[in-house]
């Protein structure tokens, strides 16, 4: 009896540390070396859009009298991009959603322990290894992404934390800043030969960060009038943003568009979990190296969505967030060969810097690899 309750015990302890061992250690490992392919890309820079809780379905469907609420991105997936939904995992948080979009991987559960608004550990994004990016948005985003980049290369605009309550009354003006600042920004190049070469550089990113309609969804929910109102004003913006790129690069036609979300939100303007409202995110993508919307005569989807959004005849191209699918690009079969072989090399190295890891905490007798 005795033994057995020794031996209980003993089994309840190794669980109870095993959980430690589990969840409260990064599974991130650093030291590889970034790959990337031979070939030139098709785009010389990136503009990120990102709707903060834009749910999906509410940025697909139509309006009570058969309009979209976006007309100008409704356009694009009819005629000049690619588009599907992204799905999000839970947590569905900004900041992990926000780590997926822009560093590549999931959420990393040692964070729990640090609270959700930085992450814990030190990560390579996409905005570290472009030439320069600059973003506009929330103090609440964008300094994670300019702290963890080696050198002085990505810059953040933020307005003050403080100044999140002008949003109180009307949270469009979170997104009106956003697009104002970016204009004028490209207004101020025109006159600071420094800035204007940097813009005109290889590798660069313009993420905007667009909290407004996560912002309404919290205060009215995501059928009310501001939420909906809201999308029409980033559809505006996004219009006008094009325009005053094509304008400053002179159509060169490479610049490359994405738009999507961190999460959704629940009917009633609340998310984290995993529910589909939540985790279920447009993404739409344009411009250089990005494929047309193809014409399908059916496809096949469990949910009853395409119909709803009336979307049943444009290919839809879903993706998990953190992974970019082939049908995306608009590229030769050399490219797209290329490119998969970069992410494969990559994840090698992975591979090697965890297997090193081991070799040193192993007994050299207990080492052996695989064949
Ligand atoms: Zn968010």
């Amino acid at each position: 009896m005795q033994v057995f309750i020794i031996t209980a015990l003993l089994v309840h302890f190794v669980f109870l540390i095993s959980i430690f061992d589990i969840y409260f250690t990064s599974p991130l490992v650093h030291g590889m070396t970034p790959q990337q392919t031979p070939l030139p890309p098709p785009a010389k820079r990136l503009v990120l859009f990102v709707a903060d809780g834009l749910r999906a379905d509410s940025l697909y469907e139509l309006d009570e009298d058969g309009t979209s609420r976006a007309p100008y991105l409704r356009n694009i997936i009819e005629y000049k991009g690619n588009w599907g939904v992204s799905h999000t995992r839970v947590p569905t948080e900004s900041r992990p959603g926000h780590v997926a979009l822009i560093a590549g991987f999931y959420e990393d559960v040692s964070a729990v322990a640090k609270g959700w608004k930085e992450n814990p550990v030190e990560f390579d994004s996409v905005f570290n290894e472009s030439k320069y990016t600059w973003s506009w948005g929330s103090p609440d985003i964008l300094p994670m992404f300019a702290k963890g980049a080696s050198g002085n290369h990505v810059y953040t605009h933020c307005y003050a934390a403080e100044r999140e309550d002008f949003g109180a009354e009307d949270a469009t003006k979170l997104d009106t800043w956003v697009f104002d600042n970016v204009k004028s920004f490209f207004q101020s190049a025109r006159n600071n030969q420094t800035l204007f070469s940097k813009l005109n550089e290889e590798k660069i990113i313009l993420f905007l960060h667009l909290l407004g309609i996560d912002t309404n969804g919290h205060a009215h929910r995501p059928d009310s009038r501001e939420y909906k109102d809201n999308i029409r004003k980033v559809d505006e913006g996004v219009k006008e943003i094009s325009a005053v790129l094509e304008d400053f690069y002179g159509n060169d036609g490479k610049t490359a568009f994405i738009l999507t979300s961190d999460h959704g939100m629940t009917d009633w303007g609340s998310h984290g979990a995993g529910h589909p409202s939540e985790t279920l995110t447009p993404l739409i993508a344009w411009g250089a190296g990005v494929n047309y919307a193809q014409r399908v005569a059916s496809q096949l989807f469990e949910d009853e969505f395409l119909k709803e959004w009336r979307l049943e005849t444009w290919k839809r191209q879903d993706v998990n967030q953190g992974i970019l699918p082939l049908e995306y690009l608009n590229s030769s079969g050399h490219f797209k060969a290329e490119s998969m072989f970069a992410n494969a090399v990559q994840i090698l190295e992975q591979f090697k810097v965890k297997m090193s890891q081991k070799k040193e905490t192993t007994l050299s007798f207990l080492f052996s690899t695989f064949k």
